[in-house]
């Protein structure tokens, strides 16, 4: 008599069990199901880029100049002391008649801004007296190593590529 009530509460046990193991499966699986009639979200970039808002600034900074060629940073000191990351390093040095770099009377002689500390937060911009530190919109950032992370001034002087062309691309090959 005992035998056979231990037995029928083994099979209840697994049938319950089974019961329960299927509906999971078939929770699971629905999931996957429902996946199916989603519209798919696949970004395909580099090769399409979203279009981004005509003043966004959300990409590498510029060190820009003045109409007449002249440096428009003072090497000041103001965006490295400005950011939070500590990513902007800068030297300055006092113009002088024979050299002239910059509008005012120091330049900046060292201009470094590492990237792989920067948050992009802007503080730097916001901070520059001159105007002569912005945001652009190239966001495409990548490197091989960490020096390659650290823009030298040249590398800031100079405008970005347009978006889409980064070495690895098609376009930037
Ligand atoms: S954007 Fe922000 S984190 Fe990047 S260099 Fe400027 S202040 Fe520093
Ligand atoms: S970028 Fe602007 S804040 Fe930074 S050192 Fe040059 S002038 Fe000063």
């Amino acid at each position: 008599m005992n035998v056979d009530r231990t037995s029928e509460q083994w099979w209840a046990r697994l049938g319950g069990g089974l019961v329960g193991g299927l509906v999971r499966i078939g929770q699971g699986f629905s999931v996957t199901f429902r996946q199916i009639f989603r519209p798919d979200v696949t970004k395909q970039y580099p090769r399409t880029i979203p279009p981004l808002a005509p003043r966004a600034h959300v990409g590498r900074h510029l060190l820009n100049r003045h109409e007449n060629g002249l440096e428009k940073c003072i090497g000041c000191e103001l965006c490295a002391w400005a950011c939070p990351a500590d990513a902007i390093y800068v030297e300055g040095a006092d113009n002088s008649e024979e050299h002239r770099v910059s509008a005012g009377e120091r330049y900046a002689k060292v201009y470094q801004i590492n990237y792989l500390r920067c948050i992009m937060c802007g503080l730097c911009v916001e901070a520059c007296p001159t105007r002569a530190l912005t945001l652009t919109n190239n966001y495409e950032l990548a490197f091989e190593s960490r020096e390659d992370a650290i823009f030298e001034k040249w590398q800031l002087l100079d405008p970005p590529p347009p978006l889409g062309t980064a070495p690895g691309t098609e376009e930037g090959k």
